[in-house]
């Protein structure tokens, strides 16, 4: 199934396109929505559909509209003509749940912008949970970061698709500057040694944890080594 030159989706009935917003943390402003309610209505869009991925997807576009649509949104939809990374999702964390650890909601947006413009051998999802009741689903997510009452933990690997997987923990009990700087260096790393198109679930199974240890964790001086799990 092609995609659009834009990065829109094309649809199962093999003419129609989906464009998909950026919105990291799933968070979303007045005008943001009156945006896409706007192209919504201009181009007749058939169906807005929130996705999983706290995005709102403008499903049904004709071809010749994709590219007025992605204009119009602006840095709402980003065009993406490489593997990148999807979404950050988060969960509501101490910004408004009352079991939250630590801010998952800011620490969505750093990594966000921390790693909007870069491209990958696959894509990246990214999910950030306040607490270890993980509502940002960070363990099935490329990148996991999950907050707890000692810190941050990172989880990297983890895929809920066809052949799930649990992310590896990475590290625990590190601050947000050392949570930010773990999973940059994973990303660098992953860049340097997967293959094409092989998403961080496969490459773990493939490259290990021993050597991800031996290649990178040991070097990384928050991380005590023997404690990695
Ligand atoms: S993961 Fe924890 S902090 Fe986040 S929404 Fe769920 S319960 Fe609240």
């Amino acid at each position: 199934m092609t995609n659009h030159p834009n990065g829109a989706i094309r649809q199962r009935d093999g003419m129609t396109y989906a464009v998909v917003t950026r919105m990291p943390a799933g968070i979303v402003t007045p005008d943001d929505l009156e945006k896409i309610a706007t192209a919504g209505r201009k181009y007749k869009v058939p169906m807005l559909k929130i996705t999983s991925g706290q995005r709102i997807a403008l499903v049904g576009l004709q071809p010749e509209d994709v590219a007025k649509v992605v204009d119009d949104l602006g840095p709402l939809a980003k065009p993406e003509t490489a593997p990148c990374v999807k979404f950050v999702q988060s969960c509501l964390g101490t910004e408004m749940c009352k079991y939250g650890n630590q801010d998952s909601i800011g620490l969505a947006r750093t990594v966000d912008g921390l790693f909007k413009d870069l491209t990958f051998p696959a894509k990246i999802k990214i999910g950030i949970s306040g607490c270890p009741r993980c509502c940002g689903e960070s363990h099935t997510r490329d990148i996991g970061i999950m907050g707890t009452n000692r810190g941050w933990t990172v989880l990297f690997g983890g895929n809920a698709g066809t052949r799930p997987r649990f992310a590896d923990v990475i590290a625990r009990n590190l601050s947000a500057e050392e949570a930010l700087d773990c999973a940059r260096r994973l990303v660098e790393y992953y860049q340097n040694h997967a293959k094409p198109h092989e998403r961080t679930a496969r490459f773990m199974e493939r490259v290990g944890m021993e050597t991800l240890k031996s290649d990178l964790l040991a070097f990384l001086p928050y991380i005590q080594i023997e404690k990695v799990s």
